[in-house]
Formats: C-alpha cells, sequence, structure tokens
C-alpha cells in the first residue's frame, strides 16, 4: 500500500503514519519529492489498518501498490534513480559505457583494452574473474588473480571497474577488489545470491535472465533493494527465442518497459544480445534510441584468440567505431506531404 501525503503535510504527521504503519506490521518506505512525500508500506501485515490512515491528519489518498515489484515500482519512486559507481553516475542525462574483456586473462590484455575504451570514451572498465561457462571444460577466469588485475587497472586508469560474482561465498573478496558487482544472467534467480548482496555495500548490475520475463526480473531487483540495496541497474542481455543466427534475441522493448515500470537505470549489452560483432554498433545506437542509460560492450585487444566470446568482441578500432557512431543522427523521416 502507498500512503501520498498532501502538499503540507509536517514532519510530525509522516513520522506518524511511519509509526503507524510499522505497528501494522509492514516495511515503512519513504521517498521524499520536491512537493510530496510518498510513504510505502512493503511486507505483509494487516491491510486494512493501513487503508484506515486515509483519515489520519496530513495524508491525502490510500492506494494499493499495482505491482508484486514494490519499491522497484515508480509508483513507490516517480522520480529516476542514479547509481554511482566510484565517480560514475548511471542513469542521468549522459549514457554511460562500460566497456572491457569478456574474461580478464592477463595484466597487459587488460590494461591496454583499459587504455584503449578510456580513450574512446568508455567510462567504467568490465572483466570476467570467475566465468559462468556453459561446459566445465571451457575456461573458468582467472578468479583472484583477476581481481588483483583488475585493480591495478582500474588504479592506473581511474576507471572504476564491474566484474560478476557468481556464489555468495566470493562476495566479501571480489568486493575488495571491485566497485561494482554483477550478477550474471543465469543468476538473475539466485536468490540466496541476492540475498546476500541486497547487503553488501556496492551497486549490483542485474542481468535479466534468459528466459525470465520482465516481472521476474524486477522482482529479482526487488530482492535487492528490499533487503536494503537501493543501487540497482539493471542490464537487458537477450532472451531465448526460435531465433538460431543471433546468439540470444536481444529485447529492447524490455529496455523501454523497465524504464517505463521503474524508476532504476537500465542498460543494454549488445555483445551478448547479439553474439556478433556485426550487430554491436546498430543494436547499440538502436538500445540509445529506446531510452538505455547506457551499454556494456565486449573489447579485445585480439578477438580471436580470446579465452572466451571472441566472436561477440570487438578489437580497439571497431569499440572507436562504435563509440563514434552513437552520436550520429538517426535518418530522417520522409514527409509524405511534402
Ligand atoms: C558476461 O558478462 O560475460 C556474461 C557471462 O554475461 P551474461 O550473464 O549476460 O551471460
Ligand atoms: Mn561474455
Amino acid at each position: 500500500m502507498i500512503v501520498n501525503m498532501s502538499d503540507g503535510a509536517t514532519e510530525a504527521e509522516i513520522d506518524h503514519i511511519i509509526e503507524r504503519i510499522r505497528e501494522a506490521g509492514y516495511q515503512p518506505h519513504v521517498t521524499r519529492g520536491t512537493q510530496r512525500t510518498i510513504v510505502a508500506a512493503v511486507g505483509s501485515g494487516r491491510r486494512h489498518e493501513i487503508e484506515a490512515l486515509a483519515v489520519a491528519p496530513g495524508v491525502d489518498t490510500v492506494v494499493p501498490i499495482a505491482q508484486p515489484f514494490k519499491l522497484v515500482s515508480k509508483q513507490v519512486k516517480p522520480h529516476r534513480s542514479i547509481v554511482n559507481v566510484g565517480k560514475v553516475p548511471i542513469g542521468g542525462d549522459k549514457v554511460v559505457v562500460i566497456a572491457g574483456p569478456c574474461s580478464v586473462e592477463s595484466p597487459q590484455q587488460l590494461l591496454s583494452t583499459a587504455q584503449a575504451v578510456k580513450k574512446s570514451g568508455a567510462s567504467l572498465l568490465r572483466g570476467g574473474a570467475y566465468k559462468p561457462r556453459t561446459s566445465p571444460y571451457d575456461f573458468q577466469g582467472l578468479g583472484v588473480e583477476a581481481l588483483k588485475i583488475l585493480k591495478d587497472a582500474s588504479k592506473q586508469t581511474g576507471m572504476p571497474v564491474v566484474t560478476e560474482v557468481m556464489s555468495t561465498e566470493d562476495i566479501d573478496l571480489i568486493s575488495e577488489y571491485a566497485d561494482m558487482l554483477q550478477v550474471g544472467a543465469r543468476n538473475m534467480q539466485n536468490f540466496a545470491l541476492l540475498r546476500k548482496l541486497a547487503t553488501a555495500k556496492k551497486p549490483i548490475l542485474l542481468k535479466r535472465g534468459p528466459s525470465a520475463t520482465v516481472k521476474e526480473w524486477l522482482l529479482a531487483a526487488e530482492y535487492l533493494l528490499s533487503g536494503g540495496n537501493p543501487d540497482v541497474v539493471l542490464c537487458e542481455r537477450g532472451i531465448k527465442t526460435f531465433e538460431t543466427e543471433t546468439r540470444n534475441t536481444i529485447d529492447l522493448a524490455a529496455v523501454a518497459l523497465a524504464r517505463d515500470l521503474s524508476h532504476l537505470p537500465v542498460i543494454a549489452d549488445p555483445s551478448h544480445g547479439t553474439g556478433k560483432q556485426s550487430l554491436i554498433a546498430a543494436v547499440s545506437r538502436a538500445a540509445v534510441a529506446v531510452g538505455a542509460d547506457g551499454l556494456i560492450i565486449e573489447v579485445h585487444p585480439c578477438p580471436e584468440r580470446a579465452l572466451s566470446d571472441g566472436p561477440q568482441s570487438l578489437d580497439f578500432a571497431a569499440f572507436e567505431k562504435v563509440m563514434r557512431g552513437l552520436s550520429d543522427p538517426l535518418r530522417g523521416i520522409a514527409n509524405g506531404n511534402a
């Protein structure tokens, strides 16, 4: 339930509502706007006690929260959230580009990539240390050695780093080295991981599961917010469909929809979303056109030698070209009357 306070509600009136929400067995979540304050009652409690607050002093209306994801919904927080990763804000006016290799392979590979993507305009560095691979025989990542390489590249370039966490056991260690923790697509509904990350003091990049609906994706984010971590960035990375020409089917409508339903920043991953170098430029532009707050793109000094995801990784020159192309104007629209 949401208690919309009236324009002139006093602090004492707001405090009273917060207290009554607690007494009714719910958790209160307060959002202060420039004009009005919203107090959401989240969890399960005695609903009729909240409904009765419609006549309490300073209350305008009491309405149900329409969506199952409560704290993630725009109804509870109507203005867009900005998530700061180091000094980089995601969700503001500018589109933020995260770039780097799928996997960290060596100090030289990562540092050269970091320097190149920074020069082309990327703001954050990515690189996998613990890799979720479909086959147990594929390269599994360098683990803690990769974390050290990431930290070093971050120090040398000033770029904050994003890396994936696959297990609850690794959260504390990875948090010592990374600025943002990625929940990979395969772990989107690993609820033990989500619950623990809700208490981590790091922003989370939450990828959409390959078979997850938008509602399930936003409910996964709800685990993080309701557990105490408000710093969540959503990432569309493609879903499974009957199509086989692309690795996944990137769902750009879901980027627009997630921004419609939620106040959280939403970015797109054209690399995993297509699996094809040749499609990254076009899909990146399309993602920005539908409102994406950022992009995450795989870049490797020599994609043919990459230990993971070479076919979708760009070399430095191709990445530079994608970055330049992002600001090209869209094609003009023919005017049938002219
Ligand atoms: C990755 O970012 O390299 C990765 C494995 O992503 P996803 O979880 O989207 O497959
Ligand atoms: Mn990858």
